[in-house]
């Protein structure tokens, strides 16, 4: 039902920071209604130590949630984290009852390898879960969610090269998803990389830097967008973007990313803002941000889901 998510490159960040950030970007969604509410975070911030998520979810209130994730965080909350995404989710329940472990993120496996949040409705999740139990991948919750970080591990797992980006698997996924959808992804596979997208769900993108985005700055990854849009984008206030033929770029300064399925969670901490549309698909990988356009097949059969999966 909502959705929050935050990454911070080269901004150093306390853990307290990150979960105020996190916690009130679900207080300001709060009023449209759920029943729980989740988080996952980085488990650590030292690139020596193993990499794991942390996930966090209670049902209930998101003061509950708050209460809980400093209860359960071991790591010292004054602990410096130069980059850093976390997400964030308040759930209405459509499949599943109300409960922690049908709460989201939805995990891929027991190791947290890819999580998710996700508004919406999977239409064809019963075939996609049949699909994957045949295949091994073991479910724990009764959500339709749940399909979505199995079929990226399964994407991963069955990946042609080992370096297919984290937004190469969003994009097999969402081929394969019907009904509607605003997703927020992360991987220990990608740390410090966010995959955003959406399908008749609402999702934006709020940008914030102290420096000033010029065209300079951003040595663009354009397609067939001009400078201008560029420009606007880092000029004007709530501007809408033609998201669908443009690659963005912000450069490699210091940048925070806001997620959310509703301004009100963003406006707070910039006025810097893009609206997803349709089957677009946004990914942060150091600190850039760059936005596609999933070129859908034309085919309307309905069993080409679970046809092209094998
Ligand atoms: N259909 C999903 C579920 O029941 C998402 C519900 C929502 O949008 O909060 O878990």
């Amino acid at each position: 039902c909502g959705i929050f998510a935050y990454l911070n490159y080269r901004v150093p960040r306390t853990r307290k920071e990150i979960f105020e950030t996190l916690i009130k970007g679900l207080q300001r969604l709060e009023y449209r209604g759920y029943d729980s509410a989740g988080v996952a975070i980085d488990g650590n911030n030292n690139e020596d130590k193993e990499r794991f998520i942390k996930l966090v979810k209670k049902r209930g209130k998101v003061k509950a949630l708050e209460e809980e994730l400093y209860k359960q965080d071991g790591l010292d909350s004054k602990a410096d984290f130069e980059t850093h995404f976390g997400i964030a989710h308040t759930r209405w329940a459509t499949h599943g009852v109300p409960s922690a472990i049908n709460s989201h993120p939805q995990r891929s496996d027991k190791g947290n390898e890819f999580v998710v949040i996700h508004n919406g409705i999977i239409t064809n999740y019963k075939d996609l879960r049949k699909f994957l139990e045949s295949k091994g991948y073991e479910f724990e919750s009764e959500t339709d969610t749940e399909t979505i970080p199995k079929l990226i591990k399964y994407m991963y797992d069955n990946r042609e090269s080992e370096d297919t980006s984290f937004s190469a698997l969003v994009e097999r996924v969402i081929q394969q998803l019907e009904g509607a959808f605003a997703l927020v992804f992360k991987s220990i596979h990608y740390p410090g990389e966010a995959v955003a997208t959406r399908r008749g769900s609402p999702l934006l993108i709020g940008v914030r830097s102290k420096y000033k985005l010029s065209t300079e700055q951003i040595p663009v990854l354009y397609r067939t967008c001009n400078f201008e849009n560029v420009k606007n984008m880092c000029n004007s206030r709530m501007k809408r973007l033609d998201s669908s033929t443009c690659l963005h770029a912000v450069g490699d300064k210091a940048v925070e990313f806001f997620f959310a399925s509703d301004a009100s969670a963003i406006i707070e901490h910039t006025n810097r803002v893009i609206f997803l549309e349709d089957d677009d698909i946004a990914a942060v990988t150091d600190g850039k941000l760059s936005i596609h356009r999933l070129e859908r097949s034309a085919s309307d059969d309905p069993s080409r889901a679970i046809q092209t999966l094998q």
